[in-house]
């Protein structure tokens, strides 16, 4: 089905970037430049001086910008990391693959940790906090770098929806021993295909994870450790290089359709909207999603996917709630409420202000039978 307001429009970016993407594309063909060349290092200091911190390491996702982070960390079996459950499974299968165990605590209004809920859940075994700055905005970091540092806790950021978001002029992915970041297509500077990136201002952590990420090869005679292969790939970097440019406009024009959908949805008193771009204080809010709550959200769906309005609720079922996991020990109410009330609408930069002006409207249409 093709939609009226699809929820990404990769085609519709690409033809704004034809020219620019195929020149590149041409060069690392031409050139015969694959694996871990110029390409990757220019992307890796432009993410480096984008966020303000001294490293940057591309490896091929953000789970594997995780979980290299945590290993580089030290964390491993016996060991208790803190995160949430309403985020992508990634975040908490990475803690699993260290052998360690992900405790989860609750979310807040924001959708992010409760960081009033953090202190109870440290044991003598927690070594480490993931917090998750969802949907493009930053969890409460200032209070959350004071337990992590009054409990001698690192901290590893899942910033993988939060790129460029900022917290009192502070970039996501900068707060931490290390961030990590997802370029998976969908996200909002996405290559052609997955890649992520592990930034950090400790010299270590980015020194192992660049061993980590290509078998553990320090020069051409000496292996380090036992790595992986992670790298990312060269050619998805050439891309990346290219879309960065046009990562402060992006995400001025992500802003610019959270104020429209602001505007004409904030009288609806059965939706919940996330903070209006124009008073979010100290945060500056990217709107990777931009995701309303109501508890009609089913029926909402799929009246607007009649419409030909595109939506994703991103976690129908919470994941500590699929028993193969073996999380389902936890109680987490509001992740559960959340979980059924959450939708994201259709946000991304190519959408014009018309397409958002008919989500509206149909959105005022469809609660119009409730009032
Ligand atoms: C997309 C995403 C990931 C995973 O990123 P990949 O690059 O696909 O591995 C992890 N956490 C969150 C919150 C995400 O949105």
């Amino acid at each position: 089905m093709t939609y009226r307001v699809p929820f990404v429009d990769f085609p519709a970016q690409y033809r704004c970037l034809e020219d620019e993407i195929m020149a590149t594309v041409k060069d690392v063909f031409s050139g015969g430049d694959y694996i871990l060349r110029d390409q990757v290092r220019q992307f890796e200091e432009n993410m480096a001086s984008f966020l303000g911190v001294d490293y940057a390491v591309g490896v091929n996702s953000c789970t594997d910008a995780m979980l290299l982070s945590l290993r580089a960390a030290g964390i491993g079996p016996g060991d208790e990391v803190i995160t949430v459950a309403h985020t992508f499974v990634a975040t908490m299968a990475v803690i699993v693959h260290c052998g360690a165990k992900p405790i989860l605590v609750d979310i807040g209004d924001d959708y992010n940790m409760d960081v009033s809920q953090v202190e109870s859940a440290i044991s003598p075994r927690t070594k480490a906090i993931m917090p998750v700055h969802l949907n493009g905005r930053l969890c409460d970091m200032g209070r959350l770098m004071d337990i992590a540092s009054k409990h001698k806790l690192i901290v590893i950021e899942d910033a993988a929806q939060a790129l460029g978001a900022t917290l009192d002029g502070r970039k996501a992915g900068a707060f931490g021993l290390a961030g990590c970041f997802s370029f998976y297509p969908a996200k909002l500077l996405g290559g052609a295909g997955d890649g992520g990136i592990v930034v950090t201002s400790d010299k270590d952590i980015a020194e192992k994870v660049r061993l980590y990420r290509d078998h553990g090869r320090a020069t051409k005679e000496d292996i380090a450790l036992f790595g992986f292969n992670s790298r990312l790939d060269n050619l998805q970097a050439a891309v990346l290089n290219v879309k960065f440019r046009y990562l402060p406009q992006w995400i001025k024009r992500r802003r610019e359709l959270a104020g429209l959908y602001d505007k004409n949805l904030s009288h609806i008193p059965q939706l919940k909207l996330p903070p209006s771009p124009r008073d979010s204080g100290r945060y500056f809010d990217v709107f990777q999603n931009y995701v309303v709550r109501t508890q009609e959200r089913d029926r909402l769906v799929s009246y607007l996917n009649e419409c030909g309005i595109e939506t994703l609720v991103s976690n129908p079922k919470p994941v500590h709630h699929h028993p193969a996991l073996g999380l389902s020990n936890f109680r987490l109410p509001r992740t559960e409420q959340f979980a059924k009330e959450v939708v994201s609408l259709p946000m991304n930069s190519e959408l014009s202000n018309e397409q958002v002006e008919f989500v509206t409207k149909s959105i005022n249409n469809f609660y119009r039978g409730y009032i």
